[in-house]
């Protein structure tokens, strides 16, 4: 308790240097933290690709074959608030169950077992009733695998990041690839899944309704490419066209949703081949700058497909091409504020590039951490966690 006293009366402050990094490749003034809603959207993601999953792998033996795999590719983040997980971001919880178990290999494992023996159980029940054909465990099995082996897959290729090796080890691991949200991964199985449906109204709608809001959105949403926002009217343009012309059709449905996923493919290893370049210089970019230990990333940016952010940092500084920020972590205030809260070890654990703020002119002092990623001083609420420090903790006034 000694050791808080000399240290928590000194004010951090902050210092805005230019670092030498390299030119970014992007305008640091694109590169805020992703609008809230764009982060939620991730889930259309995950249900449109897992429906075209369902579809191709179902081999017409599986009734419902796309709502199946568009479940199960939810499924690492439905689980999540069975586990307790709180959308309260104040809480540790957030930041230790979110991505969390449900996001392993062991536990992919499991929502996969359970969901094939509910969904298998289902099919049971209604085939006594029906006397329907019976489907195919394996091939049911199989399906639900692949639809949430993409979810790790998908949220594994952004810059968020996952813990695969849960519960042995915490450790993050980050593909740097595409963004969190990105509209690409919206339109192009939605228009796959629209040239396979039935031609009803009833299949259609919420096809329309879907282009509609992500159009709405990609077109009046600021801090998104010209580029992009062409290719996304050119996707639904294309969508429209192969629908009308009947393309392909319910006979060719699993040849669409394959094709879907074939051209999500190669978008993303186009965006894997141009991280290259991107993370080599944010490498040398650390070394020059904080010598052979330092840590350096290529974030992805929301909205600009194929940049990155240069994120880099040593053990006292994080720094991108536009600010420099102290991190404060050897600061006895801070060891202090992450043994006593829950909450800031959380934060701790799940930061890439954690930093530290004290405040001693507050009383009681005020510790706040933030993952530099997705919390810039001095924005607080999300990636950003304040600890009051106890009153003894503060120093005696001289
Ligand atoms: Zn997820």
């Amino acid at each position: 308790m000694r050791s808080r006293r000399s240290v928590v009366r000194r004010r951090s402050r902050a210092c805005r240097t230019e670092v030498g990094t390299p030119k970014n490749l992007h305008p640091p003034s694109d590169l805020a933290s992703p609008p809230p809603y764009l982060g939620r959207v991730d889930n259309l993601a995950h249900a449109l690709v897992g429906a075209a999953i369902g579809r191709a792998a179902g081999r017409d033996e599986i009734p419902a074959a796309g709502w199946i795999g568009a479940v199960a590719a939810n499924a690492p983040d439905w689980s999540e608030p069975l586990i307790g997980f709180r959308f309260d971001r104040g809480s540790g919880s957030y930041y230790s169950l979110h991505r969390g178990i449900t996001h392993s290999f062991l536990g992919a494992a499991v929502e996969t077992v359970a969901i094939t023996l509910a969904v298998w159980g289902i099919f049971v029940l209604l085939r006594r009733r029906t006397r329907r054909r019976a489907i195919d465990p394996f091939v049911l099995l199989l399906l639900v695998f692949v639809a949430v082996a993409s979810h790790l897959y998908m949220d594994w290729q952004g810059s968020y990041g996952l813990r695969p090796f849960l519960p042995w080890s915490g450790r993050w691991y980050y593909g740097d690839w595409v963004a969190i949200a990105d509209p690409v991964y919206w339109l192009v199985p939605l228009g796959a899944l629209a040239w396979g449906a039935e031609r009803h109204w009833r299949d259609l709608t919420p096809v329309l309704l879907i282009a509609g809001i992500v159009l709405w959105l990609v077109l009046t949403t600021d801090g998104v490419a010209g580029w992009l926002r062409l290719g996304c009217v050119a996707l639904v343009g294309i969508g429209a066209l192969g629908w009308i012309r009947h393309w392909f059709g319910w006979n060719r449905r699993r040849l669409a949703a394959a094709l879907a996923l074939g051209v999500l493919a190669l978008y993303t290893a186009a965006q894997a081949v141009a991280s290259v370049p991107a993370k080599a210089a944010a490498r040398r970019a650390a070394i020059q700058r904080f010598g052979r230990d330092a840590q350096s990333a290529s974030l992805t940016n929301v909205g600009f497909p194929f940049t990155w952010t240069t994120m880099i940092a040593s053990q006292d500084t994080v720094a991108t091409a536009a600010w420099a920020w102290p991190r404060h972590l050897t600061d006895p205030a801070v060891r202090e504020a992450l043994r006593i809260s829950p909450p800031a070890r959380a934060l701790a654990g799940f930061a890439r590039f954690l930093a530290a703020d004290v405040d001693s002119s507050s009383h009681p002092a005020l510790v706040t951490l933030r993952d530099m990623r997705y919390a810039r001083p001095p924005s607080s609420g999300w990636a950003v966690v304040a600890v009051p420090l106890p009153a003894t903790a503060d120093a005696p006034p001289r």
